[in-house]
């Protein structure tokens, strides 16, 4: 039997510590202060992990915890949420603090101790060389054996177009980063299984380090909001009248919680790290949006992909923080004091 895919006990107990590293041009391009703020949000997506790994071990009974299990997993997964963490002590094995090499140092690409569990955080395309001789194709010079196509280059360079700025006051959707995995297909693997297994699961590390960039706009978002984390203000903020008459009609407070940090959790879980999860697109083809916050989540907790969903494991990272900090959330979203 397959086992249920969960990005927690992968992000915390991976074999070997891994590392991130971050490109000098975070700071470099972006402005002083940002390099800091993606150390904070990084901080705050290992300890939402190692948070939400205590509240499942130690408070499996609480009737708020099993709510909301229920509400993002459906009822049956609370059991295999349970069974995959329980006994599980919390360690961080993604370090909470950067690796002392940037992500332009020779050795952080290709030294002996780099594993796929390595992530490269990215602020520019500078890795980004073109194809000897193919010109759709860039290579990746800090992942050498992949090649990057056109699409994705596209993707990236409007991700890292550095000088575009988000309108005031309007609900304009932006990327906020994009995940690579560092990876092959273990085809014979594949062909030899049964059952046609989803091609996802037969992913293997290349040794590289796997690469999150992120976008421009996401870090002037965060940087002008000074880089917040999730603390008692925070849901103050989403539980004020002002706040909820703010809404738009596929927003809930609780998508006002997420800060740079939950959204790094995010994209560790797209990564060999976090188990390859994905945006459930598929699932929820031409529903706007698909495979974020709360509306979408709640409603792909009946769909076999929401189990694989990585904003429904950041929502659920979140949430358990939210608890610890004494509130539980309602079917509709909404943050009230735990009695
Ligand atoms: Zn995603």
């Amino acid at each position: 039997m397959r086992l249920f895919f969960f990005s927690l006990p992968s992000i915390l107990t991976a074999a070997l510590a891994a590392e991130y590293a971050i490109d000098p041009e975070c700071e470099l391009a972006l402005g002083p202060g940002v390099r800091d703020g993606i150390i904070s949000g990084m901080k705050e997506a290992v300890e939402l992990a190692e948070n939400a790994l205590e509240v499942l071990n130690q408070h499996e009974s609480d009737v708020y915890v099993q709510n909301l299990i229920r509400y993002l997993y459906g009822i049956q997964d609370r059991d295999q949420i349970m069974d995959r963490v329980k006994g599980k002590k919390p360690q961080t094995h993604l370090s909470a603090t950067p690796s002392a090499l940037s992500t332009n140092d020779e050795a952080w690409f290709n030294g002996a101790e780099r594993s796929s569990n390595d992530v490269g955080l990215y602020c520019s395309n500078t890795r980004l060389i073109p194809h000897p001789t193919k010109p759709a194709l860039r290579m990746n010079k800090h992942n050498r054996p992949i090649t990057v196509r056109a699409k994705q280059v596209e993707a990236l360079f409007k991700c890292h177009n550095h000088d575009a700025v988000l309108e005031v006051g309007t609900n304009q959707r932006y990327t906020k980063a994009l995940t690579m995995g560092s990876y092959t297909i273990d085809l014979e693997a594949f062909k030899a299984a049964p059952g046609a297994p989803p091609l996802n699961e037969f992913k293997v590390g290349t040794g590289h380090p796997a690469n999150i960039d992120i976008c421009s706009v996401f870090i002037r978002q965060a940087a002008l909001e000074g880089w917040p984390l999730i603390n008692e203000e925070r849901i103050a903020r989403i539980r004020s009248e002002t706040f909820i008459n703010g809404m738009t009609d596929i927003q809930r407070p609780v998508d006002g919680i997420k800060t740079f940090g939950v959204t790094m959790f995010h994209e560790l879980t797209h990564a060999n790290i976090g188990g390859f999860f994905t945006d459930a697109d598929d699932i929820m083809e031409g529903e706007d949006p698909k495979c974020f916050n709360w509306i979408s989540c709640t409603r792909l907790s009946t769909l076999p992909g929401g189990r694989t969903n990585s904003d429904t494991a950041a929502i659920l990272v979140m949430l358990l923080k939210a608890w610890r900090l004494g509130y539980y959330v309602d079917q509709d979203g909404f943050a009230h004091p735990r009695i």
